[in-house]
């Protein structure tokens, strides 16, 4: 049995603890928080998703708590046209063998926490911030801003965009900022008019340099409303509250329905995104990077957290022997990951390109999309929301 050390208890981190944990090894997940927690909204939970989940024993509790998607829509958000919808019915979950999922993200991140608190193999240790790590032949020791240092048989940097453990395992600096700012606002679902609900869609307004995105969350009793635009924004922030007049006149391009739809938002609150560019490797010996930590991307594939889940369910399943190879195990692993990872990040930076063209550029956009079949869009994203086909791995050495 090993002593592994995760830092970060987000979605990924704590995914991964209940994974390696049920290895049968000891896990101590290091929050920097003073509790542990998730901000945020609704999360788009794709059936690869659902699969890892189902992989962490909350299949059912997580579509409990979902609302099951019929289609994503998709509209011009200008001229109001309804340009393509890919089904989410009965062809897309029997081909990839699960729903395509809306989730409120503190109810996913609590039935995470729940089960690791459950479990004797797993200890969570808040008010801990990670700065960097010492590594030996043996073990790896991870130090503390209060000067604690902790040690471990291995460790896990599951420790978001702005990684401390990444800083010293890969260097590349700060993340990318993307110029593109985001404003999220969630709605009780009784004060949205009935004829603008779409209780079973995830609708995408486009519009010229920007696009506005909602769905239900909480079991359908709130619509999560979230509005990107390109505004060359210089630098990062997250969550500064912004003000309603401020998002219409922001996303005043967009038509009458999208517009009324902003308007029943209140306490906006606004991110400037930023990602990273792929890298090869995120091992060092004893040392591993998972989810944002490893490979963020923006969420416009609404995939980071699923990539999160995979691959703490697939690093579980390489540390599946009483004294694993950590340096081999951590190399296999992004060896594994990095080509779909890779892969994500740049769809998902590439589809503002789709999303933002205005004039005719729009228009044939929105002509080529409507000239798809729902099979044609099935076979588009089959590589993404199919659960990976490398997930076994040779018993443990
Ligand atoms: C607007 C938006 C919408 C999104 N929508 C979707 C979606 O629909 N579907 C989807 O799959 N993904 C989506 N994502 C992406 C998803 O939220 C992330 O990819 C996912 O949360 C990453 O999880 P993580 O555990 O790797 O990192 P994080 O969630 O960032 O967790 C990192 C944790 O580490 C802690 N931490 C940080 N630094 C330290 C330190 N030095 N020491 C100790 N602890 C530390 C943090 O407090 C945090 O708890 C979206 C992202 C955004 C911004």
């Amino acid at each position: 049995m090993a002593e592994i050390v995760v830092i970060g208890g987000g979605i990924g981190g704590l995914a991964a603890a209940l994974s390696i944990s049920r290895q049968g090894h000891r896990v101590m997940v290091v929050e920097r928080a003073d509790r542990f927690a998730e901000i945020g909204a609704g999360i788009q939970i794709a059936p690869n998703g659902i699969y890892a989940l189902e992989r962490l024993g909350l299949g059912e509790a997580v579509r409990a708590s979902a609302v099951l998607m019929d289609e994503l829509r998709f509209m011009d958000g200008v001229t109001g046209e309804h340009v393509v919808s890919m089904p989410l019915t009965e062809e897309y979950r029997r081909r990839f063998r699960n729903p395509y999922a809306v989730v409120h993200r503190a109810e996913l991140h609590s039935l995470l926490l729940n089960e690791c608190a459950a479990s004797d193999m797993i200890r969570l240790r808040v008010s801990g911030t990670a700065v960097g790590y010492d590594s030996s032949r043996d073990s790896v020791t991870v130090m503390l801003d209060n000067g604690v240092r902790i040690t471990g048989d291995a460790v896990i940097g599951a420790d978001g965009i702005n990684s401390a453990i990444r800083r010293q395992l890969v260097g590349d600096g700060e993340p990318r900022v993307s110029g593109i700012t985001i404003y999220r606002a969630i709605v009780r679902m009784e004060r949205v008019p009935s004829e603008l609900r779409s209780t079973k869609a995830v609708t995408w307004w486009a519009g010229p340099g920007c696009h506005f995105v909602h769905y239900p969350i909480a079991r359908g009793s709130y619509l999560n409303l979230a509005a990107s635009i390109d505004d060359r924004a210089p630098e990062a922030f997250a969550g500064v509250p912004a003000s309603r007049e401020h998002v219409l006149r922001q996303f005043a391009v967009l038509g009458e329905t999208a517009q009324r739809l902003l308007q029943l938002g209140e306490d906006w609150r606004s991110w400037v995104l930023v990602d990273r560019d792929p890298v090869d490797s995120w091992s060092d010996g004893r040392v591993v990077l998972l989810g944002d930590a490893a490979h963020p991307m923006l969420h416009y594939a609404a995939q980071g957290a699923c990539q999160a889940l995979e691959d703490a369910v697939f690093l579980g399943d390489l540390l599946n022997c009483p004294s694993p190879d950590f340096p081999g195990r951590f190399e296999q692993f992004c060896q594994n990951r990095r080509k779909r990872t890779a892969r994500i990040q740049t769809l998902a930076r590439e589809s503002v390109r789709l999303w933002h063209p205005s004039g005719d550029a729009a228009k044939a956009r929105n002509s080529a999309l409507s000239s798809l079949t729902p099979t044609e869009l099935h076979d588009y994203v089959a590589w993404m929301h199919s659960a990976p086909a490398s997930w076994h791995v040779p018993a443990g050495t």
